[in-house]
């Protein structure tokens, strides 16, 4: 069943003279229980598309168009009121240092019963408390950090209390926007595992942006690969990991000669990403491309489906390419 789709969705930042095409006609479908991990290049807009899913983009600078349907009802259309219903209750968000904004005056644990109360009012003290101290285990924390200062708290324990505190309502949809990229490997490892097995139960569906791709091939079943504002490739993680059909896809994984190696970042594709302020014509990885020819710097390509569920955005599976 599908629980996310997002249909040509484009955003653009507005700054005085110029703006910038930060998510370009992305297009995704995103099925209940999936684990799906985006990857791509730093700029590459994936920060931008989670923020357009959670409504965090201010108004007064960016334009957004297209449809993200959750349930049969577009989030971008929703009134603040009826988002604001199901915002941390359904859809839930980490990003990287997420707790930053943590009172510094107040114990970590009367804040996170706080916000829960927001959404549960009626619950006892004693109730959430357990809730709480359940959460802190699952991501390695323990009962100790309920009574302290968040200044007493390290960023890593820091940023798992911000982990826990997402699962608080049990989301049908998780957004991880590099929320465990600061972690160290083994606790990131644990963390994962533990969300997994929490997602069997739940029927909970985890969207992960990461860098990292071995933790795309450890703990997500779908991947997409998004470069300059665009998706490129989209499919099962073993498909477009182990067989990647897009140059842009080829070139990202060349700079991972291991999937089991240290943590590394992505790089090692010649040339630098495109202006975003520029509105692109044809393939907007075209001129980095080495089998790029002409038809790829007129025409946007669309997306072919290479084998079932995998599909790549390039015009070499386009049948006229010569
Ligand atoms: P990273 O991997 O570094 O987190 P990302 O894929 O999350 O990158 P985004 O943060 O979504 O990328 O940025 C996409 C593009 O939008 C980039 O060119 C970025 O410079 C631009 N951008 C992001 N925020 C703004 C803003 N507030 N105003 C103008 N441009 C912005
Ligand atoms: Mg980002």
């Amino acid at each position: 069943m599908k629980v996310l789709e997002i249909k040509n969705l484009n955003v653009a930042y507005k700054n005085k003279e110029k703006q910038v095409f930060a998510v370009n006609n992305v297009s995704l479908s995103i099925n209940e229980g999936d684990s799906v991990g985006i990857v791509g290049e730093s700029g590459s807009g994936k920060s931008t598309l989670a923020m357009a899913i959670l409504r965090l983009l201010p108004e007064s600078s960016t334009e957004i168009t297209g449809t993200i349907d959750y349930k049969g009802k577009d989030l971008l259309k929703m009134s603040t009121g009826e988002f604001n219903e199901i915002r941390w209750k359904e859809l839930a968000v980490v990003f990287q240092k997420s707790m930053n904004g943590l009172s510094p005056i107040h114990k970590i644990g009367s804040q996170i019963e706080d916000i829960y109360r927001v959404h549960v009012p009626k619950i006892s003290k004693q109730k959430v408390k357990e809730k709480i101290l359940s959460l802190f285990k699952l991501v390695n924390l323990s009962e100790r950090v309920y009574n302290l200062y968040p200044h007493e708290l390290s960023g890593g324990m820091l940023q798992r209390v911000s982990i826990a505190l997402s699962l608080i309502h049990q989301p049908p949809i998780l957004i991880l926007d590099e929320a465990t990229t600061a972690l160290d490997v083994v606790t990131q490892g644990q963390i994962l595992s533990e969300i997994q097995k929490l997602e069997e139960k739940i029927k909970m569906t985890r969207i992960m942006i990461t860098h990292d791709m071995s933790v795309v091939a450890t703990a997500c079943k779908k991947v997409v690969v998004m470069y300059a504002g665009k998706v490129m490739e989209v499919g099962k993680v073993q498909d477009v990991l182990l067989k990647p059909t897009h140059p842009y896809t080829q070139g990202l994984m060349k700079s991972f000669p291991s999937l089991k190696g240290e943590k590394t970042e992505l790089r090692g594709i010649p040339g630098f990403m495109p202006n975003l302020a520029d509105q692109n014509k044809g393939c907007i990885f075209a001129p980095r491309c080495s089998f790029a020819k002409e038809k790829c710097h007129k025409e946007v390509p669309k997306e072919i489906e290479i084998t079932h569920g995998h599909f790549s955005a390039c015009h070499i599976y386009g049948g006229d390419f010569n």
